[in-house]
């Protein structure tokens, strides 16, 4: 993408409605535009990156074995009353009535709607297990929207639903998918720690939520810094495999970490006084087992082995797709701006020209653009007649995990400079040889 042609609407003013970090950020690099309290337009900036999010999710959960598909955001009421949470679900949950005096509401969550498709067509337990996930937007009329795409109204969430002929089986869907959100959030730059949590208005009895430390969570943790040094990394999981699941679950689990609701100060006690840590998290996914709480309600049986009815085994799995990306700039940015992990990135690279017009510059930007395109990277050029101070400015901002900086003195030594946005380091190399080094890091194989 070329700066000159792309829509990067960059603020200069700090916005004084943002509290923090992210929110701030977002706004200033043109990521996201508030229409009302709460709700958000995604500017192309802010659309990439959550695009990446979304990607990253779907490859992970596929990888599981489970298996995407899409349910409307407008649901009609009369499921909800059959649960028995239309009542419940209270002011959080925006209501609409339809020219026929119907009553719809906006999805806060989908486990009812996922039970009827259910039941509607699955009768045997030769069809399970069975998980159906969607990425769709929600809607919480949340008291306090605040802190940008972290606590918004309509929001973004992946919301997945596993269904087990027994207990047994729906705490290894629980596990795997204790497993796939691990490789997931690491996949972003993140560690997300899972931590025993209370079931809220879900339901259930086992739940974790996972947590990214940060100062500005809204949620008060308390853990043993050994779970901090865990690491997913790269290992083969056999996600059919209950033993492998259950062992990456005891080992992500077992050291104390917990959110204010769950605190057990007798229980924190027991960890060496050294390793005792109280912070601040956000909440990025949360994963539940609640049994038959929906099924036995909304008849949701198949038949067993034995041709008797009985109701499945369920859980809900969530993800928080839009307050990701507060989260990831909460966990990674300076003073200048955001500092993409590369995940996530919005453009792999950018291209920064000192000097727009002189002759050799422009090509030489142009020839790194289509070497770099040509692999299959997305760099963004900053092809703007502007000062380098305010292309640097820019690409500090939208944080850009690389930079090639193009110029006329250093084209007459047959070097560029391929600077980190992370450490600031800075490095002369050829022009083919910066390509070289972008494709390896992306792990995309440069064409000799
Ligand atoms: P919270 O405690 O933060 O209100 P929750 O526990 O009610 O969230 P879940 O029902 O577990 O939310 O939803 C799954 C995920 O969706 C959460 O882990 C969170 O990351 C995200 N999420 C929930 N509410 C919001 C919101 N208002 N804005 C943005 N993301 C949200
Ligand atoms: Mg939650």
């Amino acid at each position: 993408m070329r700066l000159s042609r792309y829509f990067l609407p960059v603020l200069k003013e700090t916005p004084s409605e943002a509290q923090i970090v992210s929110h701030r950020y977002m706004l200033r690099a043109g990521m996201i535009k508030q229409s009302s309290a709460g709700i958000y337009s995604w500017l192309p900036l802010g659309f990439k990156v959550l695009r990446k999010i979304e990607d990253i999710i779907h490859e992970e959960q596929k990888r599981a074995g489970h298996i995407p598909m899409l349910m409307p955001t407008i649901q009609s009421a009369d499921l909800w009353r059959e649960s028995g949470r239309y009542d419940d679900y209270g002011e959080e949950m925006l209501r609409i009535r339809d020219r026929h005096d119907r009553d719809m509401l906006f999805t806060p969550t989908a486990e009812e709607l996922i039970t009827d498709i259910f039941r509607s067509h699955v009768g045997s337990y030769k069809d399970l297990p069975l998980t159906l996930y969607q990425i769709q937007w929600k809607f919480r009329d949340e008291i306090r929207p605040r802190f940008g795409v972290m606590r918004g109204r309509e929001f973004y969430m992946k919301d997945g639903y596993n269904f087990d002929l027994t207990k047994e089986d729906a705490l290894h869907a629980y596990n795997r998918h204790l497993v796939s959100y691990l490789r997931t959030y690491e996949r972003m730059g993140l560690q997300a720690i899972p931590m025993r949590a209370d079931s809220g208005p879900i339901g259930g009895d086992d739940t974790h939520e996972f947590l990214v430390l940060a100062e500005t969570g809204e949620s008060e943790v308390f853990y043993d810094s050994q779970i901090t040094e865990l690491k997913f990394g790269d290992r083969e999981i056999d996600y059919d495999s209950v033993e492998q699941c259950q062992a990456v679950l005891e080992e992500f689990t077992s050291r104390y970490a917990r959110t204010d609701e769950t605190h057990d100060e007798a229980v924190f006690a027991e960890v060496p006084e050294e390793r005792r840590r109280t912070a601040r998290g956000i909440e990025v996914g949360q994963i539940f087992y609640f049994g038959t709480k929906y099924s036995e309600p909304m008849g949701a049986t198949v038949a067993d082995k034995d041709g008797n009815q009985v109701p499945v085994h369920m859980g809900s799995h969530g993800i928080g797709v839009s307050r990701l990306l507060g989260a990831i700039i909460e966990a990674s940015h300076d003073d200048k701006g955001i500092i993409w992990p590369e995940g996530v990135t919005p453009f792999h690279c950018g291209i920064v020209n000192l000097k727009q017009g002189d002759d050799e510059a422009d090509a030489a930007c142009e020839k790194l653009y289509a070497a770099l395109s040509a692999l299959g990277l997305e760099p963004l050029y900053d092809d703007r007649s502007e000062r380098a101070g305010a292309k640097f400015a820019t690409m500090d901002l939208i944080g850009l995990p690389w930079r090639i900086t193009v110029g006329p003195r250093g084209l007459k030594n047959g070097v560029v400079e391929l600077t980190s946005r992370r450490t600031g380091e800075s490095e002369e190399l050829a022009p083919e040889a910066a390509v070289e080094r972008i494709a390896q890091i992306y792990g995309v194989a440069a064409k000799g």
